[in-house]
């Protein structure tokens, strides 16, 4: 028997609706804030993955799904949603447009990731990015964005946490302290941390081990080195998010899994839970495009897991909008009447009115009981008789009341249902 490979899940019918939950709201969502959808392709050239996430980060060190096709080309699996975003800005000339472009998405990710609950080796992203401008106010629209995500799924209880990294021109010395700080403490550190501290210091801030906790408290602050300009700029988004009333918490810990980010970061955790559990995250990356070749272009953004926020859905027993049903199921007794019953399920959807047809040559008993297990409002029943009278049954699957109609008069009252 074939499984779905390590890491990844179906999603059943019967989950579906969480599915639609999250997407319906994420459309509202993007609605209210302006923000078209861009689809972009499953893969790409890995190249666009490697050159903006980074080479120490551990998406490309460790988790990429690298392949050669057939022509020769190197190509990945997406392993996040931002840099495509990227690469379609530039290619079909949207820097032309009025800046910022407003773009959200909806998409598989993939990562070999080592699986447990809430990690998958291919999971959904919701994301949105506003490309082409560096005002700090852009920046409280985004976080207040994913803010009022959860709030509209109503996901509430959550941790916003606020950081600035600083940019290409002041981190260096950042990452030069950070590096000093951890020098003397590197032989306590986990495994990870010890090559993270040559391969990508700043991600020493993150570890969640307890080991390295203690350490990791009391080291520097990006946002005591901050040059003039990601000062000002850090300061007036503290200053929005007040303003909003956003109520967020600054995190000199969070520093975000990828190099691409600048300036702000940010994240969104469900309380009491580890790193693993962030429900989306996100920040400025004002590099990115300059780095894909486009001329420098500031830009943010945020992307969240939708499996994760379906799991909360479930977790905190958030009522979801039910399945629409099928309100009738056409049920039949012998040949002559499953050819009524095929013209009567097919003028029914003609006339827009949702109905299943029963297969086979079960008993009406059978064929009941199997409109009761797809939740079926109505059941149309014909047999020898009102074949001969040209009527349909109906009956009732709720109260088991029936009443004997003309089709024309069950597909009216059917419509009135529906
Ligand atoms: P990232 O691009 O790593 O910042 O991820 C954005 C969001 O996607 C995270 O906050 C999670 O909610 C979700 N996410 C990331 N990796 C996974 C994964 N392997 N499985 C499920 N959800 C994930």
């Amino acid at each position: 028997m074939y499984k779905a490979p390590r890491g990844t899940v179906d999603i059943l019918p019967e989950e579906q609706r969480y599915w639609r939950f999250v997407e319906t709201s994420a459309v509202s969502l993007c609605r209210l804030y302006g923000y078209q959808r861009l689809d972009t392709p499953a893969f790409e050239d890995a190249q666009l993955f490697t050159r903006s996430i980074g080479q120490g980060t551990d998406i490309v060190t460790k988790e990429m799904y690298t392949f050669e096709d057939r022509s020769g080309n190197v190509l990945a699996l997406r392993p996040e949603g931002t840099a495509p975003v990227c690469r379609a800005y530039l290619e079909h000339g949207m820097d032309n447009l009025p800046q910022p472009v407003k773009l959200y998405y909806m998409a598989a990710i993939f990562r070999y990731e080592r699986p447990q609950a809430g990690r998958y080796r291919q999971h959904y992203q919701f994301g949105f990015e506003a490309v082409g401008d560096g005002d700090p106010v852009l920046d409280a629209e985004i976080i207040e964005m994913a803010w009022k995500y959860f709030e509209t799924l109503g996901i509430d209880g959550l941790n916003l946490y606020v950081n600035s990294i600083g940019c290409k021109a002041c981190r260096p010395r950042y990452l030069e302290e950070l590096k000093r700080y951890y020098a003397s403490h590197v032989q306590g550190l986990c495994a990870d941390c010890k090559s993270r501290f040559d391969k990508n210091p700043l991600r020493l801030l993150d570890c969640k081990q307890s080991v390295c906790y203690e350490v990791t408290e009391a080291a520097p602050k990006s946002t005591d080195y901050l040059c003039r300009e990601c000062l000002v700029h850090f300061e007036s988004v503290v200053g929005y998010l007040e303003a909003l009333e956003i109520p967020f918490e600054l995190s000199h810990r969070l520093v975000r899994g990828l190099d691409y980010y600048t300036k702000t970061v940010f994240e969104i955790q469900p309380p009491g839970e580890g790193a693993q559990s962030a429900l989306g995250g996100g920040g400025r990356y004002d590099d990115l495009i300059d780095e894909l070749g486009g001329k420098p272009t500031p830009a943010i953004g945020f992307a969240s897991g939708m499996e994760r926020v379906v799991l909360n859905l479930k977790k905190r027993k958030i009522a979801v909008p039910e399945p629409s049903v099928p309100p009738v199921f056409i049920a039949y007794l012998g040949n002559e009447a499953k050819l009524e019953a095929a013209k009567l399920a097919s003028t029914l959807r003609r006339r827009e009115v949702p109905a299943v047809l029963a297969t086979g040559d079960r008993s009406l008993k059978a064929q009941l009981r199997q409109a009761n297990g797809l939740g079926a409002g109505y059941t149309a029943i014909i047999g020898e008789n009102e074949v001969k009278v040209g009527k349909v049954t109906l009956r009732n699957m709720g109260t088991g009341e029936q009443e004997t109609l003309a089709p024309e008069a069950l597909i009216q009252l059917l419509k009135e249902i529906e």
